[in-house]
């Protein structure tokens, strides 16, 4: 199975059990990103190219260690081997971290509303950083809200002005305001990502009460005039109703502005916790899709240094995971 078709599955399922020798040291907990709050997620590694699979005691899949990270992935009639990757914080390769582990809005898909995560400090998350320094490539920043949206973009700014980023690439995805993209440039940052989150303004407006789809596309807007075609991104999810020409038109405005979609299937969770994952046609179906809209745009995945883009696992990425 070429391993585009083995990562839809794996994506499509979500989730895997694990057996064999004791694989803890390759878990990783997270507050922020699909699985936020759950038992953690281990990535799964093949040739390079990495998926991201939450741990479940009832998941079909199994994935078996047999010691020093070397693993046999089996579901149904699928199988293969790989390896798995030790996380630095909360992804291989990358110190990201969620400032703010709670949130004043609640949409739907989201589980962070739900968890009584902290606040960390500056100082707090420049130790963190510190202890993983020569396991990483990025800096990647993430938050809720709290307090405002204007709370937390001051909260943010100083954690970026407290880290000592020697030559490394800093990405930042939250809430955006008006000027968010002007005051993250300001401080250096080398990417920024600002999720659209659902495909329609009307399934927007649904599924996040409370928040701005043309604000969004605004600050899109104005973060690629300051950093540029292709260093500015956009997670939308796939599976909240959207048809698929609705997820088509939603790349295309994207990439005709110069951001690169984070195309990230379901996971159903708080209020769509009854929705289904996407199916792995649905998912094979929308990537090429995608990867139509980046070539046609001039977009390429293979630059992006920092968060979801350079990490893949939880996304089929176009240009990453296959050419
Ligand atoms: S793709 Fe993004 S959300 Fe998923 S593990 Fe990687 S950095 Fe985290």
């Amino acid at each position: 199975m070429r391993w585009l078709e083995l990562k839809a599955e794996l994506l499509a399922i979500g989730s895997c059990r694990l057996t064999g020798v004791d694989a803890s040291g390759y878990i990783e907990s997270s507050a922020a990103g699909p699985g936020a709050g759950g038992a953690g997620s281990v990535f799964f590694s093949k040739g390079g190219k990495r998926v991201r699979l939450s741990v479940s005691p009832d998941s079909p899949l199994e994935i078996r260690h047999d010691g020093d990270g070397k693993v046999h992935l089996r579901s149904g009639g699928m199988e293969a081997t790989g390896i798995l990757e030790e996380p630095a914080l909360h992804c291989p390769h990358q110190a990201y971290i969620t400032v703010s582990g709670r949130c004043i809005f609640s949409c739907k898909y989201c589980p962070v509303p739900l968890n009584e995560g902290r606040v960390k400090t500056p100082e707090e998350i420049a130790k963190m950083i510190e202890f993983v320094r020569d396991r990483i490539d990025a800096i990647s920043i993430t938050s809720g809200v709290v307090g405002s949206i204007e709370d937390e973009e001051r909260r943010v700014i100083e954690v970026l002005k407290r880290i000592d980023r020697q030559d490394i690439p800093i990405g930042v995805s939250i809430y955006p305001t008006s000027h968010t993209p002007d005051h993250l440039y300001s401080e250096g940052v080398s990417e920024v990502k600002f999720n659209l989150e659902a495909a329609t303004p009307a399934l927007f407006r649904e599924m996040c009460p409370g928040l701005s789809w043309d604000g969004i596309i605004r600050s899109l807007e104005r973060s690629v005039a300051l950093f540029g075609r292709g260093k500015v991104f956009s997670n939308v999810i796939l599976g909240l109703g959207e048809t698929d020409e609705e997820m088509e038109v939603c790349i295309r405005l994207l990439t005709e502005r110069g951001v690169i979609p984070v195309i990230r299937p379901l996971t159903p969770a708080a209020a769509v916790a009854s929705y289904r994952r996407p199916p792995a046609e649905r998912l094979l179906r929308i990537a090429d899709l995608h990867y139509d809209a980046l070539k046609k745009a001039g977009l390429d995945t293979t630059k992006a240094e920092t968060m979801c883009t350079y990490c893949t696992g939880c996304d089929i990425v176009p240009g990453r995971d296959y050419e």
